[in-house]
């Protein structure tokens, strides 16, 4: 078996008879990040939702670490094998502070899904300092988190990621609303993150973020891989710019 981070191969998905994922087959390197664009309908969330266990491939191989079948698991033990996902929407808590919002991801028990539980404050706050520093939001840890802007509190959910150390961070449409600086400090903070040794797997339709993140782009369409490389190499692609033309 392969030491690649993630390995899908030849996955197959169904949905009452309509092939949502088709033959696709990728590897991401540990510690790679990689970036995902492709038409709506391409596949891309079904993709994660196999990743994270919501969604079982009818055939194909997922593998985690070169040793976790993770189509054998469901979404608490790959959560806790260190696969974190991020939904477009933020979803932080509003009524709380930054660092409590952090304190609250930090003591998630994945092995009750949706239930928080304490489990005491040992080498929390050292923990928390780091993950604001991140997201460069260590000056306003005490505001609550529904004052913040729409791109901050993105950062926020992405730290609230991070306190939980994952080994593998998932990231669904991060940029979409924000403005352009804060387009470009959400790229910033992915490449911080992914310096940091984490895999990460970005999907995007925003083409100059994709661009800033410099990384290799895989483009999907009709649930598998249409193209994949640069993005000067993707973007070029005859079968990308006509699948993204419509024609
Ligand atoms: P993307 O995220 O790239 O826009 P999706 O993964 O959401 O694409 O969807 C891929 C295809 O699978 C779409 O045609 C979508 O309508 C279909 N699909 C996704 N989830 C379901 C579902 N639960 N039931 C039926 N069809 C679905």
């Amino acid at each position: 078996m392969t030491s690649a981070q993630l390995y899908l191969d030849g996955v197959h998905v169904s949905f009452d008879g309509f092939h949502a994922i088709n033959n696709l087959s990728m590897v991401l390197a540990p510690g790679e990040m990689r970036a995902i664009i492709g038409p709506n309908g391409a596949g891309k969330t079904t993709m994660m939702d196999i990743i994270t266990g919501k969604t079982k491939p009818d055939e194909g191989d997922v593998y985690f670490d070169g040793r976790h079948d993770l189509t054998l698991l469901d979404e608490t033990e790959i959560a806790k094998l260190g696969i974190g996902r991020k939904f477009q929407k933020p979803t932080v808590f509003e009524s709380q502070t930054i660092q409590d919002n952090l304190l609250l991801a930090l003591n998630v028990d994945h092995s009750v899904r949706g239930t928080l539980f304490w489990r005491g404050s040992r080498n929390e706050a050292e923990r928390i300092d780091r993950v604001l520093e991140t997201i460069r939001l260590t000056d306003a840890r005490d505001r609550l988190a529904g004052n913040l802007s729409h791109g901050q509190k993105q950062w926020l959910e992405i730290g609230m990621l991070l306190a939980q150390d994952p080994k593998v961070l998932l990231v669904d449409e991060p940029v979409a609303g924000m403005t352009d600086v804060e387009t470009h400090q959400t790229a910033e903070l992915l490449k911080a993150i992914n310096r940091d040794n984490k895999t990460v797997m970005v999907v995007e339709h925003d083409m100059t973020f994709v661009r800033e993140l410099g990384v290799k782009v895989t483009c999907l369409h009709e649930g598998t891989v249409l193209a994949e490389g640069t993005i000067d190499d993707v973007s070029t692609n005859e079968r990308v710019v006509e699948v993204y033309l419509g024609r």
